[in-house]
């Protein structure tokens, strides 16, 4: 297992997630599986925006109104009182800490905090479309486009979650490794990285691996090193088809032609395509082509390292048995 997936990750969270009572009734939505599993293996970092900006708990609620072209945060019972300005300073002042943040997790629905499906009221209908994006989770999504950030409420949703973790886990380590100061640094990140890229974006892997072939100014490494992450980042936030997971385990499957029998090879075809059926979950192909390549680990480092076998933490496993 890397360092980086023994040291403790740093995320931030909408507050009310973690039990603070911030919320506009003096409640709070504590998220079971972040206050335990998740806790587990991170430091969290809450923000409250509209605790932040100085409104009371208990306090009118906001809504998202559409007026003049621009979307604005104003207490929904007269809408006069607009907080987006206050609500985007908010983000200006905690953007020097949010920029050391490995990812965030936001409160679904919140007109501050939402990432998504966020109602919004036009001044014309009283029926409101669900297509907005709170102020201060769009301030931080366009100032931190490589930032991990999912909403609590899509964590139940096992591929969704397995796809932020993966991202969480890899950010962390490209985040507390970077600068990449050699081409061989950055050559040997993607390395332990390919079959991850590949299970999540074919295209992404390719891409990625496209930036590599030229690294020979420093000039060139810095700017194919920025282009590398985007690219990477935006690969994982796929989630994985069947399709893409069998591709995968095939070519892992194919470093390990020389050290196994035609049986032994057989037997892991045959799961393969039992999960392409849909009979087996994809994580007994994959665990029995990891315990061959922690068996043959001696002969083929460059298997065993792969970061596919333990994108994170296996006690955040918990999703993985339905994927
Ligand atoms: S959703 Fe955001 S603004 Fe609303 S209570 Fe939670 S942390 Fe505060």
């Amino acid at each position: 297992m890397p360092n980086s997936m023994t040291n403790k990750l740093s995320i931030g969270i909408s507050a009310c997630l973690l039990g603070e009572p911030v919320r506009f009734n003096g409640g709070h939505k504590k998220h079971q599986w972040i206050n335990s599993e998740l806790a587990s293996v991170a430091d969290f970092k809450s923000f409250c925006p509209e605790v932040g900006i100085g409104l009371p708990v208990p306090r009118p609620t906001l809504r998202l109104v559409e007026r003049d072209d621009q979307i604005l945060a104003l207490d929904s019972d007269r809408q006069e009182d607009d907080v987006t300005e206050p609500l985007k300073d908010y983000f200006s002042r905690n953007a020097e800490a949010i920029a050391e943040l490995d990812g965030f997790i936001l409160m679904q629905g919140s007109p501050s905090c939402g990432m998504e499906r966020v109602k919004v009221y036009g001044s014309q209908s009283p029926v409101p479309e669900k297509n907005g994006v709170g102020i201060f989770a769009n301030e931080l999504i366009k100032h931190n486009p490589l930032l991990p950030v999912e909403e609590a409420g899509r964590l139940s949703d096992a591929p969704l979650a397995e796809s932020f973790l993966t991202r969480l886990y890899l950010y962390h380590e490209w985040r507390t490794q970077r600068p990449f100061e050699s081409a061989k640094s950055l050559i040997e990140f993607h390395s332990r990285h390919k079959f991850l890229i590949m299970l999540h974006s074919y295209q992404g892997y390719k891409d990625s691996g496209k930036l590599l072939s030229d690294l020979g100014t420093r000039e060139k490494l810095q700017r194919n090193a920025s282009q590398y992450i985007q690219t990477v980042m935006m690969a994982l936030k796929k989630v994985s088809s069947t399709g893409q997971r069998a591709n995968a385990l095939y070519h892992l499957l194919g470093f390990l032609k020389t050290h196994i029998s035609t049986e032994e090879k057989q037997s892991i075809v045959d799961q393969i395509k039992l999960y392409q059926q849909g009979t087996t979950p994809y994580v007994v192909p994959l665990s029995l082509i990891r315990h061959y390549a922690r068996i043959h680990s001696d002969n083929n480092e460059y298997l065993w390292q792969q970061s596919v076998w333990f994108p994170y933490p296996e006690n955040l496993n918990q999703y993985k048995n339905v994927v």
